[in-house]
């Protein structure tokens, strides 16, 4: 419990080092446990690799020692003097010049002769039964014992009458390695160990240059994230790569440019509401000091005209809440299934007497079939009428305005075209911008405050539609929106996709909505 609490502190205090000494800890972590392990691996291998070679050249000469060894101990039953059989004086220095004599002298070779040729050049030993060491060329290990497990693997072994009386084995298979073979392998070591360590060099160069690679962006990034907190919203990184690292990069500069457009967007938005709100109050307070002043008569009309400001003040307030509250998806919307052709046809009523009065036509277009949309039925006239009331403003006299209502694919399409002088190709883009007006000083002068189109705009995408507006100059303006058909009637696409923030809320009313809407 006590090693794990102070594991945990220690690999707390831990994320505290730089990335950098962590990354670099872990590469020459890794280098070094690969260097140890293959030099390890390596040395073992090469040691066993030359026994075993050692253990082969023995096997290769094991027909003519084993049956004269087997021999003797049949003759004998032990192994005591066999060093008499190959000569008193077993030594590898000497067994070239014995041979020579030999072969001087006899001109043949015995067996005798052979096995003590093999044995002195090739160190190979005797061991009995038990693994003792009887016949040694080099008297070193004589008398010791080998685990007979070790001969097994090792080792020749010598039969007499069906039972191992004793094996024949290699100094070097045993690892008992002679002064030239010690040199030979220590060499093979060097060796090993320089090319393990230029292994190492070259993993770690490598390994330095894949950090830098990892460390400088994320410098980078740290660098402009933190003059970002500071309120230098115009950080940007490179993004060199399209790896994470280039994706985060990219993700930081999407956030910093839209943490950019946001705090530019409220600070115009400020400045607009002021503005809007300085141009009525600064007429209010003039006409007031005027009246003070002596120098206007407070007359029915000057009063009405005040009174008109302040009503215009009091709308912009109205509608900017409005506007706001839409914004922030926090506009209650209470939806019911209706029949939208009730809708359009209450707000052509409703506007009909001022279109009369100014003598615009208007032409109503709803289809025969009803059609069943879940909306707020308020919000969607408040649409309408804002739609209607500017087709009216901009109709001159004698003047048409149609307004339609179709069932489209799986939504309902309404529009409302006029005959009035459009809207330029160049301010299209900005006619749902709140505050936006084509013509400032007519718009206001006949009561527009410019958000009521960015107020539509707001109302209709949180019913789940679109809203937009085509026009050419002096070819009248048409702005149309679609609405989902109710969910259940015939068309309707159950599973609006749709991008509005009260989608959910649409979506779950429906889910309870009786669907006999074809009775409507
Ligand atoms: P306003 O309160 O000024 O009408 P809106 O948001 O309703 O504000 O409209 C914004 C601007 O769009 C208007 O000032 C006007 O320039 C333009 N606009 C809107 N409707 C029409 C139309 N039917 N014909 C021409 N221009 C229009």
């Amino acid at each position: 419990m006590i090693p794990l609490e102070r594991l945990r502190r220690g690999l707390r205090r831990l994320g505290d080092v730089p990335l950098s000494v962590k990354l670099l800890g872990v590469i020459l972590g890794i280098i070094l446990i690969g260097v140890l392990v293959s030099t390890a691996l390596l040395n073992q291998l090469t040691k066993e690799q030359f026994a075993r070679f050692n253990t082969l050249r023995t096997l290769t000469y094991a027909p003519t020692l084993v049956p004269l060894f087997a021999d003797y101990y049949a003759r004998f039953g032990s192994w005591e003097g066999i060093e008499r059989l190959l000569g008193e004086d077993l030594d590898a220095s000497q067994a070239m010049r014995r041979m020579h004599e030999w072969m001087m002298r006899d001109h043949t070779m015995s067996p005798e002769m052979m096995a003590y040729m093999i044995i002195a050049m090739y160190d190979v030993m005797l061991a009995d039964g038990e693994g003792r060491i009887v016949l040694d060329p080099d008297r070193a290990y004589l008398g010791q014992r080998v685990p007979v497990r070790v001969l097994e693997r090792a080792g020749i072994p010598i039969e007499v009458g069906g039972r191992t009386v004793g094996w024949l084995v290699s100094a070097t298979a045993l690892s008992l390695f002679n002064p030239l073979e010690q040199e030979f392998l220590r060499s093979v070591q060097r060796s090993i160990l320089v090319a393990a360590l230029a292994a190492g060099t070259i993993a770690l160069l490598l390994g330095g240059l894949f950090l830098r690679q990892v460390i400088a962006p994320l410098r980078r990034l740290d660098e402009a994230a933190r003059r970002l907190a500071h309120g230098d919203l115009s950080q940007r990184v490179p993004v060199h790569a399209r790896d994470e690292l280039g994706r985060l990069a990219e993700t930081f500069n999407e956030m910093a440019a839209r943490l950019q457009r946001s705090e530019e967007l409220r600070r115009r938005m400020i400045q607009d509401i002021a503005h809007e709100l300085r141009t009525p109050l600064t007429v209010i307070q003039g006409n007031l000091q005027a009246i003070l002043d002596g120098v206007f008569e407070p007359t029915p009309e000057t009063i009405a005209s005040i009174h008109e400001e302040s009503l215009l003040l009091s709308r912009l307030i109205h509608d900017l809440r409005e506007l706001s509250l839409a914004e922030a998806g926090e506009l209650p919307l209470h939806k019911q299934r209706v029949d939208l052709r009730e809708v359009v046809r209450r707000a052509a009523t409703a506007v009909q007497p001022r279109l009369e009065a100014k003598g615009v036509e208007l032409r109503l277009e709803l289809p025969e079939e009803p059609l069943p949309a879940e909306i707020d039925p308020q919000r969607i006239r408040q649409v309408l009428l804002n739609l209607l009331s500017n087709a009216e403003r901009y109709t001159p006299e004698g003047g048409r305005i149609a307004l339609r209502a179709e069932r489209r694919g799986g939504e309902i399409r309404v529009s409302v075209s006029d005959s009035g002088p459009g809207i330029p190709p160049e301010d299209l883009p900005y006619v749902f911008e709140r505050f936006w007006r084509g013509d400032k000083a007519r718009t206001r002068s006949s009561g527009g405050t410019g958000l009521g189109l960015a107020i539509a705009k707001q109302l209709v995408e949180a019913h789940g539609g679109k809203i937009e507006v085509e026009s050419a100059p002096g070819r009248g303006a048409t702005f149309m929106f679609t609405l989902p058909l109710a969910a259940g009637s015939p068309g309707a696409s159950d599973a609006p996709d749709s991008g509005s923030g009260s989608e959910s809320e649409s979506e779950s009313e429906s889910k309870e909505a009786p669907s006999a809407l074809r009775s409507a």
